[in-house]
């Protein structure tokens, strides 16, 4: 298992460190340029991209044997030059209001999370972006580990069909994702953006671009570089601060980029029509939810198209921090109602089952509710 380095202001001026190569690769997750690349080292002719991008995006399959528009001798040939094997699922942890929390394991053994929440007529899914976080911001379970290294595009898009096919969901379901999940999106744009591009791409999975939304914890050059993008997913901030003093204690990426640098990427990230930048607020009893902050988050809100969520801290060991009152919860949406500013609370599902990021790496072993677990779970930390 790596070593954590502690999480300090400087992490993340540097790009976080990359997977090693693998031996033999894996199709599962790759790009159309990559399996392009695959099917020309094989002689075959370029349509035969379209039949994979088709076979592992539309019809998720799992083994090289599912490929049956495919001839055998095709598909021996495949399986021998690249391996399909979609991140293992090692545990899935099923909450009482009906979201699942997963873990991963990826290739190099390393863990992520990603939680699965079926509604009446979508499902969302919660991604990683990274294994461990550089952000290091105090009230975060992932935030503690330090950053380990980047997910890559595979990875991201991995987590998607391995969570869509372990819950059996039919290709017509509608599929919202968050990257809400283990790490920093915007510490890893590239690889996001590339499993964004395979995630929508229409003869895949073909995800609409308006139901992905990257949230950042304030990393102000990804977001401008975000808005350079045509076709980018939606964007969440994590203010959970309402003054610098406060927000830089919880939040050190606040001492490099302040509220008003913030305010000011946001307020020139071009929004199309319609389209709102989600606020994320996370309360912590005496630390962000006076009524004062409630004041100050509204007047945040309303200098660009916007919406806030309020997010009642989901407690963890170690963590130091305690979660709102359920009168103070109601008091700031109201102050944010009246205010106009369009206002809902996060009830975090999962929370059984250690629903925030990086909780469930952290606290393994705990868990009541197992459902099925596909072998033993390796954990991300010690
Ligand atoms: N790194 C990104 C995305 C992952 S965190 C970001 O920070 O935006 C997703 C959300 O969970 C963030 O809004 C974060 O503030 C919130 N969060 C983290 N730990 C939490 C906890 N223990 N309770 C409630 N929300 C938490
Ligand atoms: Fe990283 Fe987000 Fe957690 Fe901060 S809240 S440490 S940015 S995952």
């Amino acid at each position: 298992m790596t070593q954590h380095s502690p999480a300090s202001p400087t992490n993340w001026d540097a790009p976080a460190p990359e997977p090693a190569p693998r031996p033999k690769p894996n199709a599962a997750g790759l790009s159309r340029r990559e399996l392009s690349a695959l099917v020309q080292a094989l002689g075959e002719p370029a349509f035969r991209t379209r039949q994979l991008f088709e076979g592992l995006y539309r019809h998720r399959y799992e083994g090289w044997d599912r490929f049956t528009a495919l001839s055998k001798p095709l598909r021996a040939a495949l399986a021998e030059r690249a391996a399909l094997a979609w991140p293992v699922i090692t545990e899935a942890l099923a909450s009482e209001d009906g979201a699942t929390k997963h873990a991963f394991r990826l290739d190099d053994g390393q863990q992520v999370e990603g939680v699965f929440m079926p509604y009446a007529h979508r499902t969302t899914l919660c991604l990683s972006s990274q294994v461990g976080c550089a952000m290091g911001c105090t009230f975060c379970a992932t935030g503690l580990m330090g950053i380990v290294r980047n997910l890559t595009a595979a990875e991201i898009v991995g987590q998607v069909v391995a969570m869509l096919n372990h819950h059996r969901v039919p290709p017509e379901t509608r599929v919202n994702l968050v990257f809400m999940g283990m790490g920093e999106p915007l510490h890893n744009l590239d690889h996001v953006m590339e499993a964004f591009r395979i995630l929508t791409d229409p003869e895949g999975l073909a995800l609409s671009p308006r139901r992905i939304t990257v949230s950042t914890s304030g990393l102000v050059p990804g977001i401008q570089k975000l808005a350079t993008f045509a076709k980018r997913p939606r964007l969440a901030l994590s203010l959970n601060g309402t003054t610098d003093a406060y927000r830089s204690r919880i939040m050190p990426v606040n001492r490099v980029w302040n509220l008003q640098a913030l305010a000011e990427a946001l307020e020139a990230f071009p929004l199309e029509k319609g389209e709102r930048i989600t606020l994320e607020y996370v309360l912590l009893q005496g630390v962000t939810d006076s009524l004062e902050d409630g004041r100050r988050l509204a007047a945040f809100a309303r200098r660009f198209p916007s919406k806030v969520n309020l997010i009642p801290f989901n407690p963890h060991e170690g963590s130091g921090f305690v979660a709102p009152s359920e009168a103070r919860v109601s008091e700031l949406c109201d102050l944010l109602a009246a205010r106009k500013v369009t206002v809902s609370v996060r009830r975090s599902r999962g929370q059984d089952v250690a629903g925030a990021c990086g909780q469930l790496v952290r606290e393994g072993g705990r868990h009541k509710k197992k459902e099925a677990a596909a072998e033993p779970v390796r954990r991300g930390l010690p």
